[in-house]
């Protein structure tokens, strides 16, 4: 894939900035988003170095994109909903299951800050070479992106504040429930590729949850 910089995706394509205002807009005035820390993360990582070079142009377009892998970078608003559930704080050690292009992992590097740490996994060693690539570009360190099952987790740095899953599975990994530390959130879309159920896990002791459900979405597998 070749790499542009963010200078020459500004030039190349000066629309963006103004589409990428939009899209807060409508977030803001709507009270669909309402975490300001998250409007400014979104505002703070240029999606553009995330998104495939043939899709740059539609990089605040409000839907899914093709990345390579046969995989997809989510909707931006459902990538939104999402972080909005999983109410990262400054300093916290979070997981993600599905790294695909690393936008996501990017917003949440700004959510968790320079105190935490955020924890990658991704099963296509193409993708995680893309996912490093690309946080690399966007100037973000405190991601580790590492090569493997995510259904596994990620052990050796467990416990983690807060996991998300970025692809349906038919239910929650029973590793990621483990590895989640007491009185912290999951969130993970539960069911079948089309109409799979978001759903929130807060763990209130060590085998204990409470889940709520937040709507119906669209997601690649867990494989
Ligand atoms: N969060 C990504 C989008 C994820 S798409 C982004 O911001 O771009 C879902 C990703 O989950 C895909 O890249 C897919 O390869 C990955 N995936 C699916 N099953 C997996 C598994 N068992 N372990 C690790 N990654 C997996």
């Amino acid at each position: 894939m070749p790499i542009s910089s963010e200078l020459s995706i500004k030039q190349d394509f000066p629309q963006l900035e103004q589409q990428k205002q939009a899209l807060f807009r409508h977030w803001k005035n709507s009270g669909l988003i309402s975490s300001d820390s998250l409007l400014e993360a979104f505002l703070a990582v240029p999606r553009e170095l995330f998104v495939a070079p043939d899709f740059v142009e539609h990089s605040y377009a409000d839907r899914p994109l093709p990345i390579d892998s046969g995989q997809t970078i989510s909707q931006p608003t459902t990538v939104m909903l999402m972080l909005q559930l999983l109410e990262v704080l400054p300093g916290q050690r979070v997981l993600e299951i599905g790294s695909g292009s690393g936008y996501n992992a990017a917003l949440l590097a700004k959510l968790a800050m320079l105190t935490g740490t955020v924890v990658t996994l991704e099963r296509h060693m193409e993708l995680v070479e893309q996912a490093r690539e690309n946080l690399k570009l966007a100037g973000l360190q405190n991601v580790v992106v590492i090569a493997g099952d995510g259904k596994q987790g990620h052990a050796r740095l467990a416990p983690y504040d807060r996991i998300i899953v970025t692809a349906a599975a038919s239910q929650v990994p029973q590793d990621l429930k483990e590895q989640l530390a007491v009185g912290g959130l999951l969130v993970a879309p539960v069911g079948a590729t089309y109409g799979c159920e978001m759903l929130k896990l807060c763990k209130t002791s060590a085998d204990h949850f409470q889940i709520s459900s937040h709507g119906l979405f669209s997601f690649v597998p867990l494989v």
